[in-house]
This record gives C-alpha cells, sequence and structure tokens, in this order.
C-alpha cells in the first residue's frame, strides 16, 4: 500500500549527478508541484567489473553527506539504498505509490543498457521514465561528422563543438521541494561501508579533498581567481596548483561542465583575455571527446580502439608492476606521481602521461592493468576519461599518441619539475638532492650521495628498467604490430 494516496511523488534517481544547481531532472521535478523523492541506489550488480573502486567510494561518501544534508536545508531527504538498481526501484515505487522516475541520462555501457531495461519495466507499471541530459555538453546523437560519423579524432570534434556556441545556461538549485506525507525507509550512510575501516587508509585523501557541491563551486572560483590566468602555460607543471583539480567533483556531478563553461567564459569576458580559458575548455572538451567516444565505441575500456594492438607482446612482470605501483620504479618523477596518486587519491596530468608511458612501453605491461589501478586508486575515476586517456597514451587509442613516442622520465622531470619540488613533495628520501641530480640519483656522485643521505640500492632502488634499453625493446614490440 502506498505511503501516500493523495500526492503521488515524482522520483529523483541521483547517479553521477550528486548537486543540485543544473540539474534539469530535479528541476522537471520540482516543476511538478508532486512531492519529490531524491534516491541514491548504491548498486555493485549493474556494473560488473565497473564497481566502484576503493578511492571513488570514500568520495562518494562524502558526497551523499553533503547531497542529503543540502536537500535538508530545502526541506527534503536523500533517501539511500542497496542493491540493483531496477529491483529496489520497483520495492520504492511499490513502497510510495511514485507514478514518475527522472534521471541523468549516462554513457557508460551497463548504465546505457540499465536504461534500456528500467524503461519497459517501469512503463509496464504504468510508472513514466523521464531522462535528462546534464552530464556532457552536447548529447552524442546530436553531433557527427561530413559522413554522418562519430568524429575519431579530437580536433575536428573539438571544432564541431565549438561551433554549437554557448552551452544552455544552467539551472539554478531549486529554492524548495515539496515533500512526500511521509518518508519511505531510508539505510543509513554508514551501513553502506564506504569509507575504508582497518586499514583506514584514507588519511592522505581526506587530508587533501573536501567533497560535494559547495565545495565544487568554491574550487572552481578559487581556480578562476588565482591559476586560471596562467593556466595555458603552467598547466604542465605538477610542482605548483595551477589546474582547477576539479576531476572528482565533475567525475560525481557535484558540478556540471556548463556551470564550468559559463563561469570560465564569463571571467574571460571580464579579463578581456580569452586565451586562458579557451585553454582550459579545450581540456574540458578532451573530457566531452572520450565521453562520446565511450558512447559510440562502448568496448574503449577493455579491448584497443585499434584492432591491431590486440596482437601487441605485452610482458607479464607482476614485480616490476608492484614496483610501478608502490612508486619504486627507481625513476623519481615517476615514483612521485605514483606515491601522490597513493596518498591523495589523484595525480597531475602530465605525470599521470608520464607513469601510463612508463608501465606501458617500458615495462611492456598492458594498458588495461594501469587502467585497473587507477580505477581503484583515482577520487576522479572516470570510465570515460581513464578508457580514452590510457588508450591515447599507449597509442591503440582514437587520435592518440604514435605509440614510438616514448617519454624519457628523467627528461620529462628535468622539464616540468624542473626545481624538483615535485619529487620533493612525494618522495623524501631523495629531498636532500639538488636539482641537477633530482631526476637521476643514480648519476650522483658518491659524495653527493652521501651528502643527500641517499643510498643507491637501499635508501632509493636502482632503476628497474634501463631507459635506453626499454626504449629499444619497445620499439622491438612495437614493429610486432605494425607487421600485422
Ligand atoms: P584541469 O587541467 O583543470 O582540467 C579540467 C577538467 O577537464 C578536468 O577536471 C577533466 O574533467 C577534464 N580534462 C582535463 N584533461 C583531460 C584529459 N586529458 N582527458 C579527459 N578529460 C580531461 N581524468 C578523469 O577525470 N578521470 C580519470 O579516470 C582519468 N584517468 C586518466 C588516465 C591517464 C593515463 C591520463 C593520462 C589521464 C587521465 N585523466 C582522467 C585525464 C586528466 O589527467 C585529468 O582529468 C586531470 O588531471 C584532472 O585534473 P584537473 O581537474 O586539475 O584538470
Amino acid at each position: 500500500m502506498p505511503l501516500s494516496s493523495r500526492a503521488a511523488p515524482a522520483l529523483v534517481l541521483f547517479r553521477r549527478d550528486l548537486r543540485l544547481a543544473d540539474h534539469p531532472a530535479l528541476s522537471a521535478a520540482a516543476e511538478t508541484g508532486a512531492p519529490v523523492l531524491p534516491v541514491y541506489i548504491l548498486d555493485d550488480e549493474t556494473p560488473g567489473r565497473w564497481r566502484m573502486g576503493g578511492a571513488s567510494r570514500w568520495w562518494l561518501y562524502q558526497s551523499l553527506r553533503s547531497l542529503g544534508a543540502d536537500l535538508e536545508a530545502r526541506g527534503s531527504r536523500l533517501v539511500l539504498r542497496h542493491g540493483e538498481t531496477k529491483r529496489v526501484l520497483g520495492e520504492l515505487i511499490e513502497e510510495t505509490g511514485a507514478r514518475s522516475v527522472l534521471f541523468t541520462r549516462g554513457y557508460e555501457p551497463y548504465q546505457r543498457a540499465l536504461e534500456g531495461r528500467l524503461k519497459p519495466s517501469l512503463e509496464a507499471r504504468g510508472v513514466s521514465l523521464r531522462r535528462f541530459g546534464g552530464q556532457i555538453l552536447v548529447e552524442p546523437e546530436s553531433i557527427a561528422n561530413l559522413a554522418g560519423e562519430p568524429f575519431r579524432v579530437f580536433t575536428p570534434f573539438f571544432r564541431a563543438l565549438s561551433q554549437r556556441g554557448a552551452p544552455a545556461t544552467p539551472l539554478p538549485a531549486p529554492q524548495k521541494l515539496a515533500a512526500p506525507d511521509s518518508w519511505p525507509r531510508s539505510d543509513a550512510l554508514a551501513s553502506l561501508a564506504l569509507e575504508p575501516t582497518r586499514p583506514d587508509w584514507a588519511g592522505g585523501i581526506r587530508a587533501a579533498w573536501r567533497p560535494g557541491e559547495t565545495a565544487a563551486r568554491e574550487r572552481l572560483t578559487a581556480f578562476i581567481e588565482a591559476a586560471l590566468p596562467s593556466y595555458r602555460t603552467r598547466r604542465d607543471e605538477p610542482g605548483i596548483d595551477g589546474t582547477s583539480r576539479l576531476s572528482p567533483h565533475l567525475a560525481f556531478g557535484e558540478i556540471g561542465p556548463r556551470q564550468i563553461w559559463h563561469a570560465v567564459q564569463a571571467a574571460a569576458e571580464a579579463a578581456g583575455d580569452h586565451a586562458a580559458a579557451d585553454a582550459y575548455l579545450r581540456e574540458v572538451g578532451w573530457r566531452e571527446f572520450s565521453y562520446h567516444l565511450l558512447f559510440h565505441f562502448p568496448h574503449l575500456p577493455e579491448a584497443p580502439f585499434r584492432p591491431e594492438f590486440t596482437a601487441f607482446p605485452w610482458r607479464d612482470d607482476a614485480d616490476a608492476l608492484e614496483a610501478w605501483q608502490r612508486g619504486r620504479t627507481g625513476y623519481p618523477i615517476v615514483d612521485a606521481g605514483m606515491r601522490q596518486l597513493w596518498q591523495t587519491g589523484w595525480m597531475h596530468n602530465r605525470v599521470r602521461m608520464i607513469v601510463a608511458s612508463f608501465l606501458i612501453k617500458h615495462l611492456l605491461s598492458p594498458w588495461q592493468t594501469g587502467a585497473d589501478w587507477f580505477w581503484d586508486t583515482l577520487v576522479d575515476a572516470d570510465l570515460a576519461n581513464n578508457a580514452a586517456s590510457w588508450q591515447w597514451v599507449a597509442g591503440s587509442g582514437a587520435d592518440a599518441a604514435p605509440y614510438f613516442r616514448i617519454f624519457n622520465p628523467v627528461l620529462q622531470g628535468e622539464k616540468f619539475d624542473p626545481r624538483g619540488d615535485y619529487v620533493r613533495a612525494f618522495v623524501p628520501e631523495l629531498a636532500k638532492l639538488p636539482a641537477s641530480l633530482i631526476h637521476k640519483p643514480w648519476t650522483a656522485s658518491a659524495a653527493a650521495l652521501r651528502d643527500a643521505g641517499v643510498t643507491l640500492g637501499e635508501t632509493w632502488p636502482h632503476p628497474i628498467v634501463d631507459h635506453a634499453a626499454a626504449r629499444a625493446r619497445a620499439l622491438t614490440a612495437f614493429a610486432a604490430v605494425k607487421k600485422k
């Protein structure tokens, strides 16, 4: 028996859109005048192998808490449930008498499959299903190249995206949400077991981040004021706060790309300088491109976009993989990146490219092993961005970096972390080495090592592979692919 027979609620199913502003599904529900029932279902079954990783679960916990508080400030609540989405939704509809379900569409293959299953099952119950955009700037069905096919190259994609002009103006958060006569049971947030307990590995992540919609908005404002003007020239320096760090907020939908687009353009207008805004929005464009690729090529997270890479002679070296994961390869910039990831759940984009290139090309580990590690440890783990970026580095993706371009980790470190600040922040063992040696400690004299308190092979590992030999080996492996 429904809890209320007077007013059937409109159920808003939150997913990766944990915000109130610029949330078309929530705004549409509020406009119906019906009571609004905000729901989040933790569904570990539907994603299959793409079940959320550990760092993402930590973020989700905080984000749900923040969303719940924001809803309560508007006279509403967040109802939490755990289980397979279709089944749990059916139960909630039964309990509450909801006559409509509204949600933001997803682009991951399993989200699309779920949406396909929900439609007939809800319609059979006489419940309407209303699907809205909001997670990306442009729906993938509405943009194509001259042949009517999906873009496979970023530059023309971005040109076409830019030519469409401004995305829709972001919607304000509904001021008030009508509450149902009575609320269905909600699981306690703590019962979802999203936070690590023993061991509690999230200390560094907790110190680095403040999840939630308010924090996302504040971060955008702070970035626009402090770092946007120099973004174009300094975005590649991992030792400074030169990028927005909005990625986890975007991954959980605490802020949407339309809000970012409009805020950044407004700042550009006010400053009379569009160059910085254009450089930044181009990166947001890469996110958009990745989502469109995932939509059109749903195998992207699992299989190489270029099928010839299926024949790549990967190596299976568990020790090397573990050295990479733990930041013990002996290459300081690689190890600093992997430790930044482990400690804070995030890594600077330039260093993501360096560590990914090292895993794939120096160690010949399949890109999927790296993508899996990132999936578990990144707070911004995002199926589209992660898969497209790993394939980009591997050379197997759409519009990818050529395989034969192999980063030299020493030169990359010297170029983008010239003073060694980034390495010092995450690799204290090397902190006392001068900048001229910090990216290649094995070249230091015995005296320089002694002065810095470094003993090679003891306090700091010898490089696990020699760069020149690894490079030659990678090129030979690549030649095998080219022959196919
Ligand atoms: P900013 O420089 O401030 O950029 C703003 C936003 O634009 C980002 O938040 C992000 O949403 C988007 N963006 C920026 N660069 C890229 C890019 N190259 N590709 C796609 N979108 C981009 N990003 C994720 O969000 N999730 C991932 O799981 C992820 N995995 C990656 C794996 C590898 C191997 C590499 C090389 C990159 C990966 N990226 C991923 C892309 C990029 O590194 C991050 O988006 C970026 O570092 C986030 O920091 P930021 O918010 O400060 O970025």
